[in-house]
């Protein structure tokens, strides 16, 4: 049988859970042998629910032995967008729902030298954890990211701020969607950590890296981060899927860290 590219080389662990507050789960996510994500849906009447397992499924459907390239990986995220945005226009009970989206795919393009593809979109957000460092990878499409940005605000008065939850990228909103995209090669001893906002509002990074440093078993961590999240007031759904990597490269020196292949893809050019 033919083996799947770096199945063996990744554990993963996922939980996702409705909170303390919210009575419904509007989070989604895929913890699957070559494709990880989180989804955070909104819009009312569960329509958020929809959006985000709509995105989740796409993934599913399209690149569930990992993805032949990186355009292929961005194409079922657009096409997630298309299927979102369809449906909020065609279904009065969902008009204007959308989701957040970051997402990690195994590339499966035959080069002997994994890959993930890591795509973002919205303020869900994917973590590396290296040499016992936690370092936030996507950047985040928010209103308060932007402030941040401009030097207007720190990202500690960001945590806090009153508009924080102001997305400002997600899918399902527009007819096109741009689509933030890294690629990374595997690295053994590399742990990522994709999260949902439930879980950065209330956990700060400092505690996280704590966290993810006492829990060897990537199900243990997952559990923890949303037990802390909960812990702290659980005001929202929270989802966290952590990814061990096994196999790989050995790890580079930290400034090899910083060299973020940041791509845009605009699906109208
Ligand atoms: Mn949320």
């Amino acid at each position: 049988m033919k083996q799947r590219p770096g199945a063996s080389a990744l554990v993963v662990g996922a939980v996702s859970d409705v909170g303390r507050v919210r009575t419904g789960n509007e989070d989604a996510f895929i913890a699957e042998q070559s494709v990880f994500g989180v989804a955070d849906g909104m819009g009312g009447h569960q329509a958020g629910e929809v959006a985000s397992a709509i995105a989740v499924q796409m993934l599913r459907d399209r690149l569930a032995g990992g993805a032949a390239s990186i355009e292929l990986a961005e194409a079922a995220v657009v096409e997630a967008n298309t299927a979102i945005f369809n449906g909020a226009r065609d279904n009065a009970e969902q008009r204007g729902m959308g989701t957040t989206l970051t997402a990690m795919i195994v590339l499966a393009d035959g080069d002997p030298i994994r890959q993930f593809v890591l795509l973002n979109v919205g303020d869900s957000r994917t973590y590396r954890v290296r040499g016992g460092q936690l370092r936030r990878i996507t950047v985040d499409h928010s209103y308060v990211q932007e402030l941040v940005a401009t030097g207007h605000i720190t990202e500690a008065e960001a945590r806090t701020h009153p508009r924080r939850n102001i997305v400002t990228r997600a899918l399902g909103i527009e007819s096109t969607v741009r689509v933030d995209s890294w690629v990374l090669p595997f690295v053994k001893g590399d742990r990522y950590l994709l999260c949902s906002d439930g879980l950065v509002d209330e956990v700060a990074d400092t505690e996280i890296a704590q966290i993810v440093a006492t829990h060897n078993d990537a199900q243990d961590a997952a559990q923890a981060l949303v037990d802390a999240a909960n812990e702290h007031g659980g005001r929202d759904n929270v989802t966290v899927v952590v990814i061990d990597v096994l196999e790989g490269d050995v790890s580079p020196d930290d400034t090899a860290d910083l060299d973020r292949d940041l791509v845009w893809s605009d699906p109208a050019a």
